[in-house]
């Protein structure tokens, strides 16, 4: 049987739909945030200081496409219903929302504040919830809607990163509960784990363990099937489709985004 909606019709779709991507001022979110703009979403560029989301936003309009700064703390309840209410407002309802943002506190157990622990989980997990949890009324409302959370292949457990891995795992059983709960109403949920990608947090990392970001990225594409390491395009080419009209059958996955498999 054919599909009955037309390419066309997905396209006229797309253009009526508002996103809302957190940690998009830089790295994966940014380069998701300029893909959904591509695909024809308004964008709501979300971050910790409006004035960080300029370059994605200004990169948005000047290719055409319609986007917002908004300056959050995803971990902050006032501080997420301000973001989402000055989205609708200001570009309409988001039925889109991809839960990036994230940082790193690495250290080995015995080292490990309760602050860095409570850090990690509060931006990842409780800043997912709260985001999600903002935005699934318009998804309701509408009945459709798209939940892409970041994940990672830390979520299998790496050494020095106790708080991450556990905040990365936790996003994955988020993400399938959303799917089970929200699936009635048109809405998908899924988890995208990257591997080593590009940007300022893996030169971060690099800087951290004493080796240059060039040796650093060496040995870890020599590790990687497909012997490269990737780039936040390969993570935004992932959150295109899964947010695409045409991905509705596909709910409650991770979709391991790393060059190879991972165990
Ligand atoms: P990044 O370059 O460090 O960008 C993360 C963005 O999130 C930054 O702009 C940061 O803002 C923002 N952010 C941090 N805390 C926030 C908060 N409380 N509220 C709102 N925004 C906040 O990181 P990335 O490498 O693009 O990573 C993006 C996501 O992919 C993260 O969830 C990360 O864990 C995940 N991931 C990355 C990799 C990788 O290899 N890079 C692999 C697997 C998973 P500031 O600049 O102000 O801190």
């Amino acid at each position: 049987m054919t599909d009955p909606t037309s390419d066309r019709r997905r396209d006229a779709l797309m253009g009526e739909r508002v996103a809302v991507v957190s940690g998009a001022a830089r790295g994966i979110g940014a380069a998701i945030a300029k893909r959904l703009a591509a695909d024809g979403l308004r964008v709501g560029v979300l971050d910790l200081d409006a004035a960080a989301c300029a370059d994605t936003v200004g990169a948005i309009t000047e290719a055409g496409g319609r986007a917002v700064a908004l300056g959050a703390d995803v971990s902050n309840e006032e501080s997420v219903a301000a973001a989402v209410q000055q989205l609708d407002d200001e570009l309409g309802a988001p039925t889109v929302v991809v839960n990036n943002a994230g940082i790193l506190r690495d250290n080995l157990l015995f080292k490990m504040s309760v602050a860095d622990w409570d850090a990690v989980l509060n931006v990842h997990l409780r800043g997912a919830f709260l985001l999600t949890r903002a935005v699934q009324k318009y998804m309701v409302e509408q009945k459709w809607g798209r939940v892409v959370n970041m994940s990672s292949t830390s979520a299998l457990g790496n050494r020095g990163q106790a708080n991450y891995s556990a905040a990365k795992a936790g996003l994955q059983g988020f993400t399938k509960t959303l799917a089970f709960e929200l699936g009635k109403f048109g809405v998908t949920a899924n988890a995208i784990a990257p591997g080593f990608i590009v940007t300022d947090m893996t030169a971060a990392t690099a800087e951290r363990v004493g080796v240059s970001f060039e040796d650093f990225q060496k040995a870890a594409a020599s590790q990687i099937p497909v012997q490269r390491v990737g780039t936040p395009e390969d993570i935004a080419h992932t959150a295109s489709f899964l947010v695409s009209e045409g991905a509705g059958f596909v709910s409650g996955q991770v979709i391991y985004v790393a060059g190879g498999p991972t165990d």
